[in-house]
């Protein structure tokens, strides 16, 4: 399919930092993507708490099937819009390669951890994980992924460490924008989470029917499947309610968006890059209306009380990983003490230490926890 000009292309990338011949048979981002699969850090997604823990059951989301969620929706939208897909799913399958298990606990305990030592972010470690922490190639360190998937990757940055990444950093710094393949992974993120958290809420009985009755988004959706279907199946009846919540907003973004863009007259990605705000976007009706649905989630099952007990363990155990390795690095596995010997005092232990944890998976990283802090358990 014929790219827009405005679309991510090999011919216009700004490259990669170690450079390499071109792939013969790929496109540059098409190396990304698979680069990213093959990575180990995206097959430990598989076993990281999205919202519910990996164990709680095996019908929830995890890290993994929410990435491939995002890629999904993230490529239709590419598609449909003449934009890079190739990109577009590098980018949506490496975009939380950086989490922490346990989800967003995991991430805040581990940051509180690093008070001192400068913070800990999941994003940035996102980005971190493909350019360092995998070493798998001989000839560079990390993945060596273009700069493009790499700024697609890096979705919000603080001035500080904007500062630090050159020129990955500088559109935080000069408040320009990324790619268009980046902005709308950004968005389909979201659609994807906003809806399987609504599924997985109402399968795991934390969330009722009734109490999405006052969520425009799904009452509009679920009145509109009973009135089709008036003898459906309620489980069914879900499914069919999110299905078309989905198709609801994503019709609803390609359509705006590609309104957005004709009317911006944007010719290249540089255009898109120096354009004032994004252009990949809801109309204002359902932008309001994804906030809603984002409001009520976060007050209905984020912070449910049977998910927030399950993250103030899971915040006990990032705690007692990281106090016990900061005490006694010997504790850490071989290879790990071997780059504390090439690093420099504290915060570079710290940094280390927290590499190691926010790679674990939730079961890894209980396990690990139970075997140093509670022998005999
Ligand atoms: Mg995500």
């Amino acid at each position: 399919m014929k790219l827009a000009s405005y679309a991510a292309q090999d011919a216009t990338s700004r490259g990669r930092q170690y450079p390499e011949a071109s792939p013969a048979h790929r496109s540059e981002y098409q190396r990304d993507r698979d680069r990213i699969i093959h990575s180990a850090a995206f097959r430990r997604l598989e076993y990281k708490t999205q919202v519910f823990i990996n164990h709680e059951g095996d019908l929830f989301r995890t890290r993994l099937t929410h990435s491939i969620e995002v890629a999904q929706i993230a490529r239709s939208v590419a598609r449909a819009l003449a934009l890079n897909e190739d990109l577009t799913e590098a980018v949506a399958l490496a975009h939380d390669l950086g989490h922490t298990p346990f989800g967003h606990s995991g991430q805040d305990a581990l940051n509180e951890c690093l008070h001192d030592h400068g913070g800990f972010e999941h994003n940035l470690q996102s980005l971190r994980v493909v350019d360092v922490l995998e070493e798998r190639y001989a000839e560079f360190p990390g993945l060596n992924l273009t700069f493009e998937t790499r700024e697609g990757i890096l979705k919000h940055c603080s001035v500080k460490n904007a500062r630090e990444l050159g020129e990955l950093g500088r559109r935080f710094l000069d408040k320009t924008q990324p790619s268009l393949e980046a902005q709308l992974v950004n968005i389909a993120d979201e659609i994807a989470y906003n809806n399987h958290d609504v599924d997985d809420g109402l399968r795991s009985g934390l969330l009722q029917i009734g109490q999405l009755k006052d969520v425009s988004l799904f009452a509009e959706q679920h009145a509109e499947v009973q009135r089709r279907y008036p003898d459906i199946a309620p489980r069914r009846a879900i499914y069919e309610t999110v299905r078309r919540m989905i198709n609801h907003v994503v019709t609803d973004l390609i359509d705006n968006s590609h309104r957005r863009i004709e009317a911006s007259g944007i010719r290249h990605i540089d255009d898109v890059r120096r354009h004032p705000g994004p252009l990949v976007a809801y109309t204002a009706d359902v932008g309001e209306k994804s906030r809603e649905l984002k409001r009520f989630l976060r007050q209905n099952l984020y912070a449910h009380e049977r998910v927030t007990q399950m993250m103030g363990e899971a915040v006990k155990v990032v705690r007692g990983l990281f106090e016990a390795f900061m005490h006694d690095p010997r504790l850490l596995p071989s290879q790990y003490q071997e780059k504390l010997r090439e690093s420099d005092g504290t915060p570079g232990r710290a940094r280390i230490v927290a590499d190691y944890i926010a790679g674990m998976t939730d079961r890894y990283a209980l396990r690990e926890h139970a075997r140093l802090l509670q022998p005999g358990v």
